[in-house]
């Protein structure tokens, strides 16, 4: 539980200082890239309580520009649904300081 909620803040902090990819934060700190999307779920709901924003660079296909606004918020999608490429600009992440 512990280890959980430093996890968290430190994800917190690398998205204050980002934007930072999913990628990013599995090195700064530490964790599997594939654990980081549901941090950043849980992350998001929690924020809404301190009146800062988790903001969304979302990923977007480097061939026609397709945005993946929707599905996939947090991870890489492996391909474009609208011309079949694979070349796939990650998303990005920060968090919007409380005003
Ligand atoms: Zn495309």
């Amino acid at each position: 539980m512990e280890r959980h909620l430093s996890v968290r803040a430190s994800i917190h902090r690398a998205l204050l200082d980002g934007p930072v990819t999913a990628h990013d934060v599995s090195r700064l700190v530490g964790i599997p890239e594939h654990d980081v999307a549901s941090h950043l779920e849980h992350l998001s709901r929690s924020l809404k309580h301190t009146g800062e924003e988790l903001r969304i660079d979302p990923a977007a296909c480097l061939d026609c520009g397709f945005e993946f606004r929707r599905r996939q918020r947090f991870t890489r999608p492996s391909g474009c649904p609208k011309c079949r490429g694979r070349r796939i600009r990650f998303p990005r992440f920060h968090i919007e300081p409380q005003r």
